[in-house]
């Protein structure tokens, strides 16, 4: 029977123009269905007791979250523990380190916050080596800023460092969120309550736009060892940012020691069918209502989207 594994980042009661937070009572009204509708496990378990397992009345599923925002220990777990549902977060090692977001939601929290209406950034990957813009709104900069981040994001790392570096100095006028991410005592406090951690890398990259293996492997294998030297345990799994990866990729994140790799398709996993280093992963996105997420988390949604296609 297919396996629905389903994603989280943030879940919140602030609000932002980019949907990535998830408001507290739908997540609730979420995880009490999860659990109602289904027998919930760690991917890693799951992984690893397959064969021997004593199959229950209720399906099996999961539930994993990725980048490791404060809020997860804040508003998820206590949710989480109140319907006691399992499940994994998948941390970047850096990101905890420093207390800053990825620079995926660095990106968008300057776009979101600043009340700067022009922006000059200088690339060689631009038309004419730079972009000069002037919004008339912040509904047009926001976006303007989802536009360029399709365009940028996988341009390679360098670029993509120096661009960012050139949209903060721009809107000047924002800072920095304060203490964003969990600390390694709150990931060691998810750890002690029977939740899994996992890896998202050393700094969230673009995994198959890094300059050479190293530089992946690196990646991999970094944080890796950080999460190893802070919980005493290197990861049994590597979900890949943005669920972005290549052959290339998967080899390396083996060759770093990681059993299991996540990616984002909308899709269930087959099991003897899928590769256990592709494994699909079903998007709850924060943006939705109930009735979106509940046709979601059944798979009608998918459905629907391969039944009538774009135009
Ligand atoms: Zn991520």
């Amino acid at each position: 029977m297919s396996l629905p594994i389903f994603l989280f980042h943030r879940v919140s009661p602030v609000k932002d123009n980019w949907g990535i937070a998830m408001d507290p009572e739908l997540f609730e009204k979420t995880i009490r269905y999860l659990t109602n509708h289904f027998s919930i496990q760690t991917v890693e378990n799951y992984f690893q007791q397959e064969h021997g397992r004593e199959k229950g009345a209720l399906p099996d599923a999961c539930v994993t979250f990725d980048d490791g925002f404060k809020d997860n220990i804040e508003y998820a777990a206590p949710i989480l523990k109140k319907y006691n549902c399992p499940a994994s977060f998948y941390i970047v090692t850096d990101s905890i380190d420093k207390n800053i977001p990825t620079w995926v939601d660095i990106y968008k929290h300057f776009f979101e916050k600043t009340c700067i209406s022009h922006l000059k950034i200088e690339s060689s990957h631009f038309t004419g080596k730079q972009i000069e813009i002037q919004f008339t709104s912040n509904r047009e900069r926001n976006e303007y800023g989802k536009a360029l981040f399709e365009k940028i994001k996988k341009l390679p790392n360098s670029s993509l460092m120096s661009i960012l570096d050139q949209i903060q100095e721009s809107f000047y006028d924002v800072e920095l969120p304060e203490k964003p991410m969990l600390s390694w005592e709150d990931v060691n406090q998810l750890k002690n309550d029977g939740f899994n951690i996992g890896s998202h890398t050393k700094t969230h990259p673009f995994l198959s736009s890094l300059a050479n293996d190293k530089a992946i492997l690196s990646e991999f294998s970094e944080s890796g060892e950080r999460i190893r030297q802070m919980t005493g345990h290197f990861p049994y799994t590597i979900s890949y940012p943005a669920g972005d990866f290549d052959n290339c990729v998967i080899k390396l994140a083996r060759q770093a020691g990681y059993q299991l790799g996540l990616k984002v398709t909308q899709e269930r996993y087959k099991p003897f069918q899928d590769d256990i280093m592709q494994i699909p992963r079903i998007d709850l996105y924060a943006d939705a209502g109930w009735t979106k997420t509940y046709l979601r988390i059944n798979g009608a949604l998918q459905k629907i989207k391969e039944l009538i296609p774009d135009n």
